[in-house]
Formats: structure tokens, sequence, C-alpha cells
């Protein structure tokens, strides 16, 4: 199923495969596809990178479907949605059926020496930008939420819930400290080449921080926001004339029904909806920084350093 050359011709060549969770892709312009794992001789036929305009023969978008798709489907009115303006993520399986490929659009056939290489540098930009960033702006818009929300409900003095609050604000910026190291100890890779890469620990460290990290600021605004989150009924309820009165009489709170649902829809959809599992595994799953950081974390130099302070010679 991997991507991978079926044909080689003098003017390029013809790839066939599927890739998965291709985030925004449908609207792109254009893919890259490179090798998702390191590669060993015998796999050179997976050893390939290359450029594709959207819409090339032989390319099949297939998009994803979850309860988020069918709600935006489904509503008369897209600012009843949790995320109005920028809707949920979109990805979808790209699937290629023998795709052709000119020269001038391959990077890599075959060299599977090089195939981890591109993983790695890859996946360490992807790290630090997904966890340290992408994902604390997404942290800033629940935080604003939850806090309004309390204060909406009159708990934001509570102790409980300034914790919580403060507690997700940490979640957020110890990733998003990893990110900015990751690139202020950015350096030139390869030296000389003009192009420069994030640091290898800290860019893991990003997303290593806020896949646990993000799971907590949700139960957070979970909490905050109390059962209403999953509870809570639809907008066209607020209208139905049978409905509209219990509901802005027993849904008012320190402002009116109308403004709870709204900041509600809004925590809904990020601490009810896709975003725990999709952060977990966007950008490579836990196991995959974990192996990562160990390989770049330098466990010999702790060791030394601690049998140094404890007074243990080197064994011959
Ligand atoms: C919202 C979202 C957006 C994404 N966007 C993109 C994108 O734009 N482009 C792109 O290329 N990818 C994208 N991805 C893919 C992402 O990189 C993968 O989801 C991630 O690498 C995990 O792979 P997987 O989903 O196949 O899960 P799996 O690899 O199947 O992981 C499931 C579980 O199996 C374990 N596991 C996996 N392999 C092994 C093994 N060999 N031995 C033991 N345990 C194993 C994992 O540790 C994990 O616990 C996106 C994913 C998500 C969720």
């Amino acid at each position: 199923m991997y991507v991978h050359i079926v044909e080689k011709k003098s003017d390029g060549i013809v790839v066939k495969g599927a890739k998965f969770h291709q985030s925004g892709a449908i609207a792109a312009d254009w893919t890259i596809v490179m090798p998702g794992q390191g590669l060993r001789e015998g796999n050179e036929d997976y050893a390939v990178a290359f450029a594709v305009p959207n819409s090339e023969e032989g390319l099949t978008y297939i998009t994803q479907y979850n309860p988020m798709s069918v709600e935006r489907e489904y509503t008369k009115d897209i600012y009843e949605l949790g995320n109005p303006i920028y809707g949920q993520r979109e990805t979808c399986i790209i699937v290629f059926d023998n795709v052709f490929i000119p020269w001038e659009n391959v990077f890599m056939c075959g060299e599977v020496t090089y195939a981890g290489l591109a993983v790695t540098r890859f996946a360490k930009t992807h790290r630090m930008n997904c966890g340290g960033a992408c994902k604390v702006g997404f942290a800033d818009v629940i935080i604003g939420a939850a806090t309004l929300a309390a204060e909406y409900q009159g708990t934001d003095r509570a102790p409980h819930i300034m914790t919580m609050i403060t507690d997700m604000i940490r979640d957020s910026k110890q990733a998003h400290a990893c990110a900015i190291a990751a690139a202020v100890k950015g350096f030139e890779e390869p030296p000389g080449s003009g192009v420069w890469m994030p640091d290898d620990l800290f860019g893991n460290v990003a997303k290593l921080t806020i896949a646990p990290g993000f799971w907590e600021i949700m139960s957070f605004a979970g909490d905050i926001g109390g059962g209403f989150i999953t509870t809570m009924p639809s907008f066209e309820d607020l209208r139905n004339p049978a409905t509209k009165g219990y509901l802005e009489k027993y849904l008012k709170v320190k402002v009116p029904a109308e403004k709870r649902m709204r900041i509600t829809k809004v925590l809904q959809n990020w601490a009810a909806g896709l975003h725990g599992a999709g952060t977990w595994h966007g950008a490579g799953s836990v196991q995959a920084q974990m192996i990562s950081l160990m390989r770049v974390a330098d466990i010999d130099e702790k060791k030394k350093i601690a049998m140094e302070v404890a007074g243990i010679e080197e064994e011959e």
C-alpha cells in the first residue's frame, strides 16, 4: 500500500499506492510525497519523493467523514458550529493509481540511504511546529473560551477554576517554549547548504509535551464548561417557539442563554471533538517521538555525570 515506483521511463516515473491522513491536501495546489520511514537495501522502489499537482490523472482523494462533517453538512447556519470560520482540519486518503511523475518533479528515486534522514529532518520540523506552535494556538482559543465560560457562570474567581486556567497556560507554554528553543538552537543542516533545521531534542520534546498536555487542557476545559458541553441542545431549540422561552429562562446565567450556548459550543468543538486523538497522532504518535528522543538525548553522557557525582569509577 505504501507509495512506490512501478515503472521508470525516460521522461519520469510511475507510482502506485496510498497516503493516509493528508491534511488539507484536497485544497492544496501541489502535494509533496516522501517516505514515511527509514528504508533498507531491497526497498528501493519505496525510496521515492516527488511533487504532484492536485487533480493529476490517477489521483483519487477520499475525504475524512465524522460526526463533525455531518454537523457541518446539516447545519442551516454555520455560525452555530463550534469553529464556524475555520472548520475542522480536513484530511484525506490520497490514492495513487499509476500516476506519472516527470523527472523534474522527482526528488528521490531509489536512494534508500537517505530515506531515514529525510524522515528525521521532516519529523523534527513538523514536531516543532505541530507540537509547539499549532496546538499552542488551539490552546489559546480553549483557554479563552474556558475563561469566558467561567465568567459567564460566575465561577471564575473560584480557586480550583483559577488553578485549572493557570495549568492550561502552563501546559501550552511549556510546549511553546520547546518550539522556540528548537528554532533558536537550530543549525545549518547539512553545513554549507543554506538550510536551517530545528534542534532535534527540543523539536521532539515540543510534541512529546503537548501530546499529554493537550489532553489535560481539554479535560480542564471540560471541567470548567460542565456537562453542558456534551448535553447542550441545538440553536434550533432556541428558535423553536415551543422551547425558546424555556431555554432563555433556564439557561440564563450572568449572560443570556444564547451567549452561554455560543461559548459552550466552542468548548464542545475542542474538548468533546476530534482534537485529542488528532493531536496525539499528528506528526507521529508518541512512541515515535520517544524513539527519536532516545537517539539524540545522549544518555551515556548523563550516566557519566551521575557516576562522577556518585564517585563510581569507570569499569575497565
Ligand atoms: C489529524 C491528523 C492529521 C494528519 N496529517 C497528516 C499529513 O498532513 N500528512 C501525513 O503524511 N500524515 C498526517 N497524519 C498522519 C500521522 O503522522 C499518523 O497518524 C501518525 O504517524 C500515526 O500513524 P497511524 O495513524 O498510522 O497510527 P499507527 O502507527 O497505526 O499507531 C497506532 C498505535 O500502534 C503503535 N504502533 C505503530 N507501529 C508499531 C510497531 N511497529 N510496533 C509496535 N507498535 C506500533 C503506535 O505506537 C500507536 O500506539 C495526520 C494524522 C492525524 C491524526
